[in-house]
């Protein structure tokens, strides 16, 4: 079987689409999982979060969308989070440009893919806050898309454009590509707006909704300043708690066990 190849993706800044990339990446191999984390943001931070140091790279992400070099060259160890990476670093703004006059510009990363999808059980693709080309390129790649959203006011704004995008995605390039789930993140308990945010998004987008609500825990937010996934860096913590079942979570809707009546006569 190949890996199930899955972007994270919203164009909003901010919204949790690196926490939930690297935690989920981390708590998906703790499970088992062979996992390739991707990092399309030349921000690095899902790099940094997973404790490889983008200043010593022999290759990264932005020389494997050029052409200058393969995944099997460019990819690291996240020793502690146990996944690879494949990273990025500040060149990966200049790709944009770069590859405006090159052939299948769009299908760089799903091209490159190819060639390690074996290896793994699940690629996690980390976007940018942007729909430009290198969202595209995560999006091309992908069969499925997860959409972190705040539980805040304006969580719905820009959702359309992200729409949008998907449905050009699919008639143009990529018609498998599905909404895989919405991660509701960042959520505060003690807020009247936060709930009711979060049970509209529930109610608006139906069994979409991943029933697993990530809380504002500021061990998430730590956790990167260490080099280290949430779920590693204190697994105790409601955070990582949160990532831990939202993992097993997407396994359920992933990996169905094979149903009952298959095994009676
Ligand atoms: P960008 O659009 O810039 O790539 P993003 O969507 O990837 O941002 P993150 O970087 O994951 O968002 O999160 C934004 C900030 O909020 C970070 O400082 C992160 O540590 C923090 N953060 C994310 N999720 C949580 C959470 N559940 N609780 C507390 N802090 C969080
Ligand atoms: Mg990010």
């Amino acid at each position: 079987m190949t890996a199930r190849i899955l972007a994270v993706a919203n164009q909003k800044g901010g919204v949790g689409k690196t926490t939930t990339a690297v935690n989920l990446a981390a708590a998906l191999a703790q499970q088992g999982r062979r996992v390739l984390l991707v990092d399309l943001d030349p921000q690095a931070n899902s790099t940094m979060g997973s404790g490889v140091r983008k200043g010593d790279l022999p290759a990264s992400v932005y020389q494997v969308l050029l052409g200058d070099a393969g995944i099997p060259e460019a990819r690291q160890r996240s020793e502690e989070g146990g996944f690879d990476v494949l990273p990025a670093n500040r060149n990966l703004a200049g790709a944009e440009v770069e590859l405006v006059h090159e052939l299948a510009r769009e299908a760089r990363l799903k091209n490159a893919l190819a060639q390690v999808e074996a290896e793994y059980d699940y690629v996690l693709i980390d976007c940018p806050p942007s729909l430009t080309l290198l969202t595209l390129n995560g999006l091309v790649a992908a069969q499925g898309v997860l959409i972190p959203m705040v539980c805040e006011y304006y969580a719905l704004e820009g959702l359309s454009d992200l729409v949008n995008t998907l449905r050009k995605v699919r008639v143009a390039v990529n018609p498998r590509i599905e909404i895989i789930g919405l991660v509701r993140t960042m959520f505060d308990a003690r807020s009247n707006l936060s709930q009711q945010v979060a049970e509209q998004l529930a109610r608006h987008f139906g069994d979409k909704v991943f029933e697993t609500v990530v809380p504002r825990n500021v061990r998430l937010a730590e956790a990167p300043s260490h080099g280290l996934p949430g779920v590693v860096y204190d697994p105790t913590s409601r955070g990582a708690q949160a990532y831990q079942a939202l993992a097993t979570e997407l396994l359920q809707r992933l990996e169905p066990a094979p149903s009952s009546s298959q095994d009676r006569p």
